[in-house]
């Protein structure tokens, strides 16, 4: 059992994205663009709202700006 569980509602993922996240891994996609999906899969960072790494989540704070966690 991880305390890391996803934030967002069940809605927000895929099916795979859900299973990485309640799994604590994080489902950012590192194929993006290419025809298949490929997960990072490196240990969530607690503090992400995604259930990022902490790679991860540092890109999509960026990205995201003031609507990050949203
Ligand atoms: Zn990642």
């Amino acid at each position: 059992v991880t305390n890391l569980q996803p934030l967002l509602s069940r809605d927000r993922y895929t099916d795979e994205e859900w299973g990485l996240t309640s799994a604590g891994r994080c489902s950012w996609n590192t194929a993006f663009g290419t025809p298949s999906l490929t997960y990072c899969r490196k240990p969530s960072d607690p503090r992400s709202a995604y259930r990022f790494c902490t790679d991860h989540d540092f890109d999509i704070r960026e990205d995201y700006g003031a609507d990050y966690g949203k």
